[in-house]
């Protein structure tokens, strides 16, 4: 713990912690080393971490990384630190986002955006992080702690990851309370773990998730002994390879680097199968109705008067103006335009045609998973991303473009399936490249194992 905070404290460049909490860390170190002690140690025992400032954690500022939540500090804990925190975990801060999870660069945070440690060849060039979980991969990445909480609503956990050369697992839907984790979309929304490798995402995925009766979408399913399942043994397992993966322009070292996943998992005696999965191409369109849709009405409660910031008002100002003036003050850019086009897509006239089109779409995307799996596929293997870190500044001005890098991760979340993303080579530059694992649901343990065989 002594390590990882004097390295934060080296490392202010990266922007990646924007609360720093040493005194509870230290005093979590201190109880955590009587546990030991006491030879009373769980898994996560006295093990430094960052938590995503999207979890509340009480007592200490949890802002989504939103002006419009200046000043919040929460009376309770969400489910999952607290069950990082019963299993002997250390929180050293609170680490850096896109505003309420809304980002795939970490720019549209209100802290500003946290740095890839990473850099291509000889360019300094700053490269974004990825997002929204940038903070954390940039974190895990420059050793500041030995693990992150992520969360992940169309890749906001895999992409940072395959960003920084870490790895990085959604879980199932349900798999994770989400009590206590301000929600950007509620359908969509998981927690899970940015870890140095796949055995550490094993055990921290252990502590994170299990039943919680506070979030009713939790599954009430036992949580397997993830860590004991890798074995690294997947002789007959099939792996599906999605021919609408293989996008137009995709760069040649994608491609490489998927053949080359590919041969792993051949050479470690998986069965590799050419699959399809025809409704791919209306992922992204899908999520980008679907997301903001529910956004915009969980959103609805930052009003000046429950959290955070209120704006001044003037003379004569009433509640609408009160409302009006704290949501333009608070908000940034991004958040507006996803409240908006959710406010759009849920409205009287084009409910039909934008919402819940997209969510038949939804439930095609999903069944086309379903048919996979039926028909005896066990995982399935794509990249991670569709290039490897980009220059910050390049792609924030342009929404699509940015909505562009969530194309190969959009679907598990829609889906409601568990993802993982694990290093796997590197660009011609020496960035860090991912490739994606899709598994069964409630099968985390079969998918961290087939991982393990991709390490
Ligand atoms: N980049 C996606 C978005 O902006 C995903 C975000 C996430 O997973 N939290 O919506």
């Amino acid at each position: 713990t002594e390590a990882c905070l004097s390295a934060i404290e080296g490392a202010g460049a990266l922007n990646a912690f924007v609360h720093h909490t040493p005194e509870i860390a230290l005093d979590q170190a201190r109880a955590a080393d009587a546990r030991i002690k006491a030879g009373d140690a769980p898994a996560m025992c006295g093990i430094p971490l960052g938590i995503k400032d999207l979890f509340c954690t009480k007592g200490v500022p949890s802002q989504a990384a939103s002006n419009i939540l200046k000043g919040f500090k929460p009376e309770y804990e969400s489910t999952v630190s607290q069950q990082l925190f019963d299993a002997g975990a250390v929180m050293l801060g609170k680490l850096n986002m896109d505003e309420f999870a809304m980002g795939s660069s970490n720019e549209t945070s209100c802290y500003g955006n946290a740095v890839n440690p990473w850099r291509a060849g000889n360019d300094d060039t700053a490269l974004t992080p990825g997002g929204s979980s940038g903070g954390s991969a940039a974190a895990v990445a420059a050793d500041l702690c030995l693990g992150a909480t992520g969360t992940d609503t169309g890749g906001s956990i895999r992409q940072p990851a395959a960003f920084v050369g870490i790895t990085g697992i959604k879980p199932t839907y349900g798999r994770c309370s989400r009590w206590g984790i301000v929600a950007f979309a509620s359908s969509l929304d998981q927690a899970g773990p940015m870890t140095k490798d796949v055995r550490d995402a094993a055990i921290m995925l252990q502590a994170m998730c299990g039943h919680d009766p506070k979030d009713s979408t939790s599954a009430d399913l036992a949580v397997p002994d993830f860590e004991g399942m890798l074995t690294g043994d997947i002789r007959g397992k099939t792996i599906g390879i999605p021919r609408e993966y293989h996008m137009d322009g995709m760069p040649d070292e994608i491609e490489a680097l998927w053949g080359s996943g590919r041969q792993m998992l051949q050479d470690a005696g998986a069965r590799i199968v050419d699959i399809s999965l025809p409704h791919t191409k209306y992922a992204l369109p899908a999520y980008y109705v679907i997301a903001p849709a529910e956004a915009s009405s969980n959103l609805a409660r930052y009003d000046g008067v429950r959290y955070g910031h209120r704006a001044k008002l003037a003379q004569g100002d009433g509640i609408t103006e009160m409302y009006e003036k704290t949501r333009a003050e608070g908000f940034g850019a991004e958040v507006k335009r996803r409240v908006m086009v959710g406010t759009y897509v849920l409205s009287a006239g084009f409910y039909d045609a934008y919402y819940n089109r997209a969510r038949k779409v939804r439930t095609l995307i999903k069944k086309d998973f379903e048919d996979v799996f039926a028909q005896g596929v066990d995982a399935i293997l794509t990249p991670a991303t569709p290039s490897a870190a980009f220059p910050l500044g390049q792609e924030v001005s342009d929404p699509v473009q940015m909505y562009l890098n969530d194309v190969f991760t959009v679907t598990v979340n829609l889906a409601g399936l568990p993802g993982i993303a694990v290093p796997a080579g590197v660009d011609g530059h020496g960035l860090p490249l991912g490739l994606q694992l899709i598994g069964r649901p409630w099968e985390e343990g079969d998918l961290l194992n087939t991982a393990y065989a991709l390490e």
